[in-house]
């Protein structure tokens, strides 16, 4: 087939520091550095195709390729827990594995929104293998859509979310699992995933930078718009890194931008669980965030929390069209919950929906009877209710796990510069 990508691309991204054009697969503008850059697509209608999974997108994603695959995202109207809630429009989406309502999310959770299209978007700009740090639902993501696609992932995890780490498949020798000894710290996993795509020349993941991963995401509002024909007036979800909810956010403006609905952004509803809390205690009282800062305290707080894949000490906050300008811009809001909140939400999701949710989806959940408490969603308000994951019941029940085995086991004291250095002879090429 001819190559018209060159005539015709199919987007570019623009810098939200100075709005400068670039083409892909650019993930920093080389003048202004940290403000984020957003895709523009030449296709600007909201045209979804009638096709299984996230791909009925396409148009709005970053990769040209296409996957056949039923993961995507899933939104249906509530009628139980709406009732026990009080809420006349609530809608679910429930971005986890649960075939009784639809969703085939093979390794149950929002993450499988962005793997393919990660890979996709990155093979077609010449990378041969990808590295990226995770807590647990990213690796597992991407290990899954790595052995499908055949392409190399190398995997950094802190040796305390290691154990979690498995796919209902088998797994290709290609996906390498670096795992970060007797650590439950996400920031040192980002630290060494950096160090080594650095010095091994291995094209980074790039989080909230991923172009691809925050389109995959913004699937959730598209699917929303798509099935219920608007914009939902309120959105919450569980956030760590608070990508999910820039993802939101962009996804919003885009369908405003296409001219077809009406209404304002959704406000969004951000929830993290307490004592670890950073994007909270920022945007409702004002502390900076310092992933430098009495790291000690830090982890001691994140041993306690329930929902441990919400614990990021560095989320992407202040910068430009990070998460305070979504929040910002959406007139949004923040919450935080404990443990016990979380567990009677868990409770009550499972018994309105008969589909086990995760502690992310509880957190929402518990943020969102907190919000009518307070009337700031009124009772006959739209409200879109991300259930990010499930537990994995569900996903065990109906397949054969495998595990993820560590390819390379490094203590904490060598992540440096130097301590990199020592792999060469696990990354050599010849
Ligand atoms: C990653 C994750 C989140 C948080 O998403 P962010 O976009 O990183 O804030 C919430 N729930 C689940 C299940 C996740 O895997």
């Amino acid at each position: 087939m001819p190559d018209d990508s060159a005539k015709s691309p199919k987007l570019s991204l623009r810098c939200l520091g100075c709005s400068r054009e670039y083409a892909p697969p650019a993930i920093r503008c080389p003048r202004c550095k940290e403000p984020l850059l957003r895709t523009e697509y030449a296709k600007t209608d909201f045209a979804p195709i009638e096709r299984d999974g996230i791909f009925k997108f396409s148009d709005w994603l970053p990769p040209r390729e296409t996957v056949d695959t039923p993961i995507g995202p899933l939104v249906y109207r509530s009628d139980r827990l709406a009732e026990r809630l009080g809420l006349k429009r609530l809608y679910i989406a429930f971005n986890g594995y649960a075939p009784s309502v639809g969703a085939m999310n093979m390794t149950g959770s929002f993450k499988d929104f962005e793997a393919f299209p990660s890979i996709l978007y990155m093979r077609e700009h010449g990378a041969e293998s990808v590295i990226l740090a995770s807590a647990g639902n990213t690796a597992r993501a991407f290990a899954y859509a790595g052995t499908l696609l055949d392409f190399p992932v190398y995997i950094v995890a802190p040796e305390a979310m290691a154990n979690h780490l498995w796919v209902p498949i088998v797994p290709s020798d290609s996906i390498r699992l670096i795992v970060v000894a007797g650590s439950n710290d996400y920031t040192l996993a980002i630290e060494l995933a950096g160090l080594i795509a650095d010095r091994f020349g291995i094209p980074p993941e790039g989080g909230v930078r991923n172009v691809a991963r925050r389109d995959g995401m913004g699937t959730v509002i598209l699917e929303y718009a798509r099935t219920v024909g608007a914009i939902p007036q309120h959105y919450f979800q569980a956030v760590g890194s608070g990508t999910g909810a820039i993802a939101a956010w962009e996804a919003s403006i885009r369908l405003l931008r296409s001219g077809r609905f009406d209404g304002d952004l959704p406000r969004l509803h951000l929830v993290q669980n307490a004592p670890f809390t950073p994007i909270h205690d920022a945007w409702t009282h004002g502390i900076p965030i310092r992933p430098d800062l009495d790291v000690e305290a830090q982890l001691s707080r994140i041993r306690e929390v329930r929902a441990d894949v919400l614990a990021n000490r560095d989320p992407p906050y202040g910068i430009h069209g990070g998460v305070a300008d979504a929040l910002r811009d959406t007139d949004g809001c923040t919450y935080a919950v404990t443990n016990d909140q979380i567990k009677s939400a868990e409770a009550l999701f499972a018994e309105a929906e008969g589909i086990p949710t995760g502690p992310e989806g509880g957190a929402a959940l518990s943020a969102l009877t907190e919000a009518i408490e307070t009337e700031r969603v009124k009772l006959d308000d739209s409200v879109l209710l991300n259930i990010t994951g499930n537990e994995d019941a569900l996903l065990k029940r109906d397949y054969t796990i495998h595990r993820l085995k560590p390819w390379l086991t490094l203590r904490p004291g060598k992540v440096s510069k130097d301590g990199v250095k020592r792999l060469e002879p696990y990354f050599r090429t010849d």
